[in-house]
Parts: structure tokens; sequence; C-alpha cells
């Protein structure tokens, strides 16, 4: 990381994919129009959009048409084929995790801000006609119209620049794409990535990226000498679960851990589905795995990373259909303290998250949920998703995270959040 950071003052964001969720929209709209021009890969066409990641709408869709040879349709009436089918969905595309924290954080400190979004003007509207009025809140705005080469180029953001009346050096930029970071670097700003493109983070780095961080709750502003965050909460544990000296396995032996509170909690739930068979149980820590299909709009509320809430497990004492034998007791409805992860699920041609919590609690003979209807209500972020080094190394940091989850729903603050009527199965 280069340093110093203390004489940033103002805030450049990128819009798509950093501040909202439309990168996915945008990749299945644009992907199935690109199928019908040719008989591409899907994995030839998802590295073309993703060489295109950031860049102006026209100017993607030139390249992704270059790239992938496409000949038999003009520009104009590419973009205009997806335009028209996005136009008609951006009222499904939600904040990222941790935009709105840190737009009301920045409002409420009178940072000031810019949007550089490649977005042209007259799009911009139509995107955020379901968001309610914050753009408005952001000092200025540049748009992708009004400079003339787009990202990596640094025009978006020297005029972001230019409309806050300060030196680019005294700015960071956030954004979400290799190129965003490109063009941020080439203005002469600080630039930390947020990855959208989640198995190359190298690209970033080659970008000249500052920092990479792998969502906004793990943004640390005081390192930019900007006012700091005050909302994670101190997690005090009464031990650390491992009792040998701390090791040089990376793993932190400190009696206090801080959680992110999220506001407001975010509830999802389904039956209990198989997982990869990776043996977690084997291990001592299973993790009940949810379809995240019919969840996508929750589970996108949550970044990828380790969590903690309480879950509620349907029992069968009303169930019908109970095939087990007669005599046999009814397993009544369960809450339990748990902690989970949610992170993408690299063997998935389009990168889909799954959503796996461990229940805090031994099930013995009752260790059954296959098919079961599990509901979570989450209610604080950990930490994010991290490689190990081995797999000692990683269940050593479930454990602590456990010893997190605990700490923290033993606290008066999200004690009760296991009165949550979601989590009752009273309809
Ligand atoms: P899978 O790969 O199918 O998810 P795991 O090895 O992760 O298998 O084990 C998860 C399964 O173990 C759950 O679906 C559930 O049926 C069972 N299980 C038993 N106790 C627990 C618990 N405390 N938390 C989560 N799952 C549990
Ligand atoms: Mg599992």
């Amino acid at each position: 990381m280069t340093t110093p950071f203390a004489k940033v003052t103002h805030v450049i964001l990128d819009l798509d994919g950093t501040l909202i969720n439309t990168e996915q929209l945008v990749d299945e709209v644009v992907s199935a129009v690109l199928h019908k021009r040719g008989d591409f890969t899907a994995s030839r066409v998802r590295k073309a959009m993703e060489h295109v990641r950031g860049m102006r709408p026209g100017d993607g869709t030139r390249a992704v048409m270059d790239l992938l040879e496409i000949t038999d349709v003009s520009v104009d009436a590419l973009l205009a084929e997806t335009s028209a089918l996005l136009d008609a969905r951006w009222g499904e595309v939600s904040m990222m995790p941790g935009a709105r924290r840190l737009l009301d954080h920045l409002h409420v400190h009178g940072v000031k801000t810019a949007l550089a979004t490649s977005t042209p003007a007259a799009f911009l509207a139509k995107k955020m006609l379901s968001h309610d009025g914050w753009v408005e809140r952001l000092s200025v705005v540049a748009t992708g119209d009004e400079v003339e080469n787009g990202k990596p180029k640094p025009d978006i953001f020297l005029l972001a620049a230019e409309r806050l009346g300060v030196d680019p050096r005294t700015c960071v930029v956030l954004e979400d794409t290799p190129l965003g970071v490109k063009a941020a670097k080439a203005a002469g700003a600080f630039a930390i990535a947020i990855p959208s493109i989640h198995d190359d983070f190298a690209a970033y780095e080659d970008a000249g990226a500052d920092q990479t961080i792998r969502s906004l709750y793990d943004l640390d502003l005081s390192l930019w000498g900007l006012p700091p965050f005050r909302d994670r909460v101190d997690v005090a544990l009464a031990a650390p679960s491992d009792t040998k000296a701390d090791g040089n396995d990376g793993v932190s032996d400190a009696f206090v851990e801080s959680v992110l509170p999220l506001r407001p909690a975010v509830r999802l739930g389904g039956p209990v589905v198989r997982g990869f068979g990776r043996g977690s149980k084997t291990l001592g820590i299973p993790t009940a795995n949810l379809d995240v299909a019919p969840i996508k709009k929750e589970s996108d509320a949550l970044a990828p990373g380790i969590y903690f809430g309480w879950a509620g497990l349907r029992g069968n004492a009303n169930d019908a259909n109970d095939s087990r034998g007669d005599g046999e007791a009814p397993i009544e409805n369960v809450i339990a303290p748990m902690v989970m992860s949610i992170g993408w699920n690299p063997f998935f041609d389009n990168a889909t998250k799954t959503v796996e919590p461990w229940l805090l609690r031994d099930f013995g003979k009752d260790g059954d949920f296959y098919g079961r209807e599990l509901r979570l209500a989450v209610l604080g972020y950990v930490r994010p998703e991290a490689d190990f080094a081995s797999l000692e190394a990683l269940v050593e940091r479930i454990h602590r995270d456990a010893d997190v989850a605990r700490g923290a729903l033993a606290m008066e603050r999200f004690e009760g959040g296991k009165e949550d009527p979601y989590l009752k199965f009273v309809d």
C-alpha cells in the first residue's frame, strides 16, 4: 500500500458494481443478447464482458463486438437492444452491501463526494429511479457522456475532481473494475479496489490499486485520514479456542474482536439442501446449505464473508407426513445461534453465492436437517473470506469465528434477535 494517506479529503465513487449491484443483471442481459449473435462458449462471452467492465456502454459494446468478431449488427443497434432490455429491469437493482452505510457516513461527516460514472446522464436517471434520492446528496456528479474518453482514460475522474474544486491527488476513488482503477491512478488519485471480478484479484493490483478490499464493509476510512466509521462493536471472547501459543499461523489470540452490526438485520431461509460434500461434518463443522436461487436478493444484500445471527429450524411436530416410525418423539422447532459463511462458488459458470450456516449446538441424533426449513436472522458481519495456508489454520479460524458469534450473540444488543417472530414458524 502506498502511504501516507493523510492528505485525502474527498471521495470519488464509481456507481455500477461499487454502489449499486448492476453487474449481475448487466451480465445476464448482455450475455443473452451476445449469445444470440453467434455460437460462442459461455466462457468466451464472459471473458469478453470482463474485459470491458467499467467502460461506457457504447465503448463496451464496440469492444465486445470486436473481441467476439460480431459484424452482422451495428454497435448502435446492439446497444439499443440491450438498453431496452435493461431499462425494463433497473428496478431490480439494489445497493451494494455497505454502500448505504458509507454514503450516510460521508454525508453525516460532511465529506465531499463525487459520483464518477461511465453511465451517460440520460441512462443514469432511469437507472436510479428506484433509489430514493441519495444521488442528490452527493456533492457533484460526472457522467460518461461529459468526457472525451472513457475509463481507463482519466477524464471522468479529472472532471469529478475539477467539479469538487480540488486536486485529484487529494481524492480517493472507490472502484470495482480494473479499468476504473487504472483511470483513477492515471488521474493521480488514490484508488481502492473492491473487486467485482472475484476470480482475478491480481488484475486490480496490476491496474495500480493502492488497496484492495473484499467489500465496503471492510473499508477503513481512518487509513485515508477520513472520519472513521464508529459502528463496529467489540466482542469480548471468553478465551481463545486454541490454547496453544500463537504460532505463525496468522491467527491472532487477541481476546477482543469487533463485528459490524447489520442494520437492518437480513432475513433469509429455505429448505436445507445437500452441500458439496466437502466433509465439513467430519471436521466437526457441519454447514446446513441453503439454495441461493430463491433468495438471491436477500443473499446479495450480504457481501461474501463470515456472519453471525440466529437460526430457526422447523421441527416435525405438526408434520402430517412424518414418515418416521411410531413412538419416536416429534422434533420440536429449534432456535440456535449460528455462524455463517457466504461466498462465491467457483464451480458454477455464473458466479452465485453459497449460504452455509453452522448451527452452534450439538443436535445429536436429530442432526439430519435435509429438507427441513431453516430460517436465518443475520445480525452482524465478522470478517471477509480469506485464504488459509492449511486446513488446520482454516478449521482453527472457523472455531474462532464461532467463538466470536457466541460472544456477540450473548451481548444484550444481539441476544434479543432470537425473539424474531420470523424464526418461530408462527405462520
Ligand atoms: P453438506 O455438504 O451436505 O452441507 P456438511 O458436511 O456440511 O454436508 O453437513 C451439513 C449437514 O449436517 C446439514 O445439512 C445438517 O443436515 C447436518 N447438521 C447436523 N448438525 C448440524 C449443525 N449443528 N449445523 C449445521 N448442520 C448440521
Ligand atoms: Mg454444508
